[in-house]
């Protein structure tokens, strides 16, 4: 018989698994009692330890179901909260201080949830049972609550008290029984008493005569009849307390008490056919819960097929009967993400990293230039700007000492363009160019939906991306470094460097004009742009004089107009500057690398280019061909063979479209589970069957 509560109550833990359900479940014992009935007392009793939470105000909001299973050839005893991952806890002190959080984490105000915490104890010295707590309840009905609330707690406790499971009333036996609140809540639900035990503790408090006439009440007779017990382990005896709140088991201690007291009294002798005991309470547990179990099997195995047949429907109609597990799922994804980036490798070589650089060093070449050449010195409002293009009045004034000045300025802006540590702007140019197009990747794969793998794919490409730049920074810098002392430029590399330079400043000058288009649009007008313009000129050429700094406005513009003028001013020179040097560098004057020195422009070009191919190539053979290797590896690290199973089931079930197909295949491959162990199960019945009638 043992074999079959066990096999039942398996049964009964896999349902839980498939969801909530009324239909879909076992039987179970559901325990109540008032506060200090002594409820808490019997069921640690029946475990053989203390692990409920305890404390005056402790009302418990969540129902525990609680598993016993029964371990007869281990030594271990322990628990587990299936729920939480938290398996084989062996401190029974820790699975009461994990109860008591996970009730504390029910709100005050919310007061009860109907969320169960699922506890199983493994023990060889436990019944095979299916136990719920419900305390609390029933007396928080009873104080002055809103009336919402009162028909919440109804609703949950009359959920847990319908039929079949069978109650456990306790009582205790120094008050009166037609108080308790117990029995009076399974009257209610059960006004045949045909499914309660009654339990009634604290038979020590009582003389005998009492006690018996107790266990024998008339006013609410139940088919299953009253148990009597004492199930406080004594104090006394070997330690009292401390016996009781080790891990030690109070099983033996309690057992020894209750056979001294009612041994003692011969109104519990064996001939007045009472019920008393824990022991007996146990054996009783297991044949009612056995057998109620079993008459349930049938509507159960019914109930059971038409889920089954729903679920089966739902998965041919609207999954089409495709197959799909949540490791199935997060392999298709990484295989179609990791081919997405190889498509992208393949299409970012050398090429893509060379345009990359070549205009970043464009534009490092034009902010030199600007700095150096193109800067207009005065930029103060007040003073007068000298002539426009400073290269040529320069050049004018003193033909000898005046190349010297040039040859200077040109040497120290190349060595400006080779010392500007191309090392560490190539590398981070391009780690952050393939930075953001595996965010673009991401964000047209499948991972778009899930959080948690973005950030996995997102850390693995800036830690390998981070750990390669380092040391490639470094080496490309010593690459570049002949250049830093003397630079060559061929005739043809002179003529690649006036042609792109060409262009750059084309470029260059779309951007100034366009930039001046919108400041006009901000100013309101070009008029008005015009207008401060000359007013800023004047000031300029001496011809008005600027009262104050000019910074409260000035000359019947405001200071917002006068910085807006300034910017135009700024963008007209720049303007202007721009459209000189493009003629000079067309001009035949620049046809050559002889006149380098006045060409400062194609120069500084072909010094950018050389550099470019020289990190180019570098940074292709390094930095890409070595994370092309790499990313793919630590993907599968990461997201395939690094998740644990919870891990890749919380990832497919981000994606809500998922989750709802891997439920109903999960749904589907339980209750197939469920029936095939229902059938071993009546093959194991009608085997003990035959054992019996041959006895
Ligand atoms: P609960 O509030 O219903 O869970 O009740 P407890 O199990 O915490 O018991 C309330 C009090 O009654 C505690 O102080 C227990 O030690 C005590 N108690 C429980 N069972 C017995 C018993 O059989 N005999 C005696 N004398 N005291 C008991």
């Amino acid at each position: 018989m043992m074999m079959l509560t066990k096999k039942m109550i398996e049964i009964r833990s896999l349902l839980q698994t498939v969801g909530q359900s009324e239909t879909l479940t076992l039987p179970s014992i559901v325990v109540i009692g008032s506060q200090s009935s002594g409820k808490s007392s019997v069921l640690e009793a029946i475990v053989g330890h203390e692990f409920l939470p305890k404390g005056s105000n402790m009302v418990t909001r969540r129902p525990i179901e609680l598993t016993l299973v029964n371990t007869p050839d281990a030594h271990a005893e322990y628990g587990e909260f299936p729920a939480l991952g938290l398996q084989k806890v062996t401190d029974f002190s820790q699975i009461q201080k994990t109860l008591t959080d996970l009730n504390l984490s029910v709100p005050a105000s919310q007061c009860v949830s109907d969320d169960p915490i699922q506890l199983r104890i493994y023990s060889p010295n436990v019944p095979d049972l299916s136990l719920i707590d419900l305390p609390g309840y029933i007396q928080v009905t009873g104080r002055d609550q809103p009336p919402e609330l009162k028909e919440k707690i109804a609703e949950l406790v009359n959920k847990y008290l319908k039929p079949p499971n069978v109650i456990l009333a306790i009582s205790a036996a120094d008050v009166d029984l037609a108080n308790s609140t117990a029995l009076r809540a399974s009257r209610k639900v059960d006004p045949r008493g045909e499914r309660t035990i009654g339990v009634i503790t604290k038979m020590d408090l009582v003389d005998p005569e009492r006690g018996a006439s107790l266990l024998t009440d008339r006013k609410y007779a139940l088919r299953l009849g009253y148990v009597g017990v004492v199930s406080r382990a004594p104090p006394s005896t070997s330690g009292g307390k401390l016996f009781n709140r080790g891990n030690g088991n109070i099983s033996n201690a309690i057992a020894k008490n209750e056979q001294q007291f009612f041994s003692a009294h011969e109104a519990f002798g064996p001939d007045s056919h009472l019920q008393v005991g824990t022991q007996n309470l146990k054996k009783k547990l297991m044949q009612v819960l056995e057998q109620t179990m079993a008459a349930s099997l049938k509507t159960t195995g019914e109930a059971i097929q038409r889920e089954l047949a729903e679920a089966t429907y739902e998965y041919k109609v609207q999954y089409n009967e495709r197959p799909l597990s949540a490791e199935s799922y997060l392999a298709e994804s990484l295989d179609a993400f990791k081919h997405s980036f190889r498509g992208f490798s393949e299409s970012f070589g050398r090429q893509q990293v060379r345009e990359l650089l070549k205009h970043e060093l464009d534009q490092q070449v034009l902010n030199l230039l600007a700095q150096r050449y193109w800067n207009r010195p005065f930029e103060d409002l007040s003073v007068p700007l000298p002539d426009a293009d400073p290269l040529a009045s320069l050049a004018k004034a003193d033909p000898e000492g005046e190349n010297q000045i040039w040859q200077i300025k040109l040497d120290s802006s190349s060595a400006a363009l080779t010392k500007l540590g191309v090392g560490r702007l190539a590398t981070s140019v391009v780690a952050n160019s393939l930075q953001a197009h595996i965010d673009r990747l991401i964000q047209n794969s499948r991972f778009a939906s899930h959080p948690f793998a973005r950030q996995a794919i997102t850390e693995a490409s800036t830690s390998i991306l981070k750990d390669l730049s380092y040391d490639i920074s470094d080496e490309l810098e010593i690459c570049i470094k002949p250049y830093k002392y003397r630079i060559e430029v061929e005739d043809h590399e002179w003529a690649k460097g006036r042609d792109n330079v060409t262009n750059v400043l084309k470029e260059e000058l779309k951007v100034c004009e366009s930039a001046v288009k919108k400041l006009e649009e901000e100013v309101g007008g070009r008029k008005k742009v015009r207008d401060v313009v000359a007013f800023i000129d004047r000031v300029r050429s001496g011809q008005v004089v600027l009262e104050g700094d000019g910074i409260g406005g000035a000359g019947g513009f405001s200071s917002a107009l006068l910085q807006k003028g300034r910017e135009a001013v700024f963008l007209r020179d720049r303007v202007d500057v721009l459209k000189m040097r493009l003629l000079a560098v067309k001009s035949k004057q620049c046809a050559t690398k002889k006149n380098k020195y006045h060409c400062p422009e194609v120069f500084l070009d072909a010094v950018a280019d050389k550099l470019t191919t020289t990190a180019d190539l570098f940074l292709d053979a390094e930095l890409l061909s070595k994370f092309y290797y790499i990313f793919p590896r630590e993907l599968d690290a990461r997201l395939g063979r690094g998740l644990s199973q919870s891990e890749i089931d919380r990832f497919a079930r981000e994606d809500p479209k998922v989750r709802r197909h891997l439920d109903v295949v999960r749904r589907k491959e339980l209750l197939e589970h469920v029936l095939k162990e229902m059938d071993s199960l009546r093959q194991l019945e009608a085997r003990e069957k035959r054992y019996a009638a041959q006895r």
